[in-house]
């Protein structure tokens, strides 16, 4: 586990919150990244400008303020502690190959454990890093290959984050951020729980059975079935790519990634693996319905409707994972898939990461 990627994934939602609040993050991998004119800040600061504002004057956005540019260090430190991290299994990478696909997916054992993040930097930026973590501790994820379900982490000492926590009182600047970025307008999230009859329900899944009649595959899943997590996701993926969504190949790419090149066309569909919550199992993920292709090109409406209704087909679920009624929850609940407001942005995250949920 690296801090680069922890930090890499803060950065990622940051921004995308940042502009579904209706303000302005660059894209740090875009040639439009902030560049910091140490002169204007001074200027700025010289006039008796808040630090805020003499930031923005010197050409920062929200994010890079936080997060540094050449030139502006980031605001906070932080550490991982990982002595308690261990594989999620011994043993060999898993090909979860579903029957009707020639190649399938490779995961490999990634990690699993109890690790602690130790964060050092200025009180507002704690806490809005506290809000960051409630939040995506209920609907997002941290880390590298969110879209093959890693990431998925519970908060221990939940109370004192709490107490550390801003409530959400991020203010934003800028315009209206552009398009082509991920923006928590046009994310869709679901969170799906069912109470299996049967505690060997995944065995019966037919992309994990062929991997349960190899003896070190089946020890490997077993291993981590014992710890509550089986590794669905490209179950599911599987489902809504390749039998329920039925649409342009280049739109497919785009949105679900190329299993081959997960980096280099990032996926907009994430679903977790399931895990163990109590005495039933869940799984929960996002999707990203970003209103352009990789060429810039619009990508029509009633494509994005349809993935929307992928998602929320009970029926793909139930047969996908072999289970009977399963709860759905979907943010948005909106049955027609459409865009959030700012506001809605914010009641959204205020909802998310208040103590009674
Ligand atoms: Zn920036």
């Amino acid at each position: 586990m690296h801090g680069s990627g922890i930090i890499g994934s803060l950065r990622w939602w940051y921004e995308a919150i940042i502009r579904g609040l209706g303000g302005d993050a660059c894209d740090p991998a875009g040639h439009d990244k902030c560049k910091f004119d140490l002169k204007e800040f001074q200027k700025a600061k010289n006039k008796g400008e808040n630090e805020q504002n003499a930031l923005k004057r010197a050409g920062l956005c929200d994010a890079c303020k936080v997060f540094g540019a050449t030139g502006w260090s980031r605001r906070f430190r932080l550490k991982i502690d990982e002595h308690k991290i261990i594989p999620a299994w011994n043993g060999p990478t898993l090909n979860i190959r579903p029957p009707d696909r020639s190649r399938g997916w490779f995961l490999n054992p990634g990690h699993w454990g109890i690790f602690t993040l130790i964060l050092h930097g200025e009180k507002p930026v704690l806490e809005q890093l506290a809000d960051l973590l409630l939040f995506l501790e209920q609907w997002g994820a941290l880390g590298a290959k969110n879209q093959l379900g890693y990431g998925v982490f519970h908060i221990e000492n939940r109370e004192e984050v709490e107490q550390r926590a801003g409530r959400w009182r991020w203010l934003v600047t800028g315009n209206e951020p552009a398009g082509g970025c991920p923006d928590l307008r046009r994310f869709g999230f679901f969170n799906i729980r069912f109470k299996p009859e049967n505690e060997k329900w995944w065995t019966y899944i037919p992309a994990l059975e062929r991997l349960l009649g190899g003896e070190n595959t089946a020890r490997a899943l077993k291993q981590t079935g014992e710890r509550g997590m089986i590794p669905l996701a490209p179950v599911l993926k599987n489902e809504w790519r390749f039998h329920d969504w039925q649409g342009p190949f280049s739109i497919a790419q785009w949105l679900f990634g190329a299993s081959r090149e997960e980096d280099r066309v990032r996926s907009k569909v994430n679903v977790s693996w399931a895990y163990r919550n109590g005495e039933k199992w869940e799984m929960r993920g996002w999707v990203w319905l970003s209103p352009k292709d990789g060429s810039g090109q619009v990508i029509a409406s009633h494509h994005l409707q349809k993935l929307w209704k992928c998602f929320r087909n009970e029926n793909l679920w139930s047969s996908a994972l072999k289970i009977s009624s399963p709860e759905l929850v979907f943010k948005p609940a909106d049955q027609r898939w459409r865009e959030k407001t700012p506001a809605a942005v914010r009641g959204f995250l205020e909802e998310s990461t208040c103590s009674s949920s």
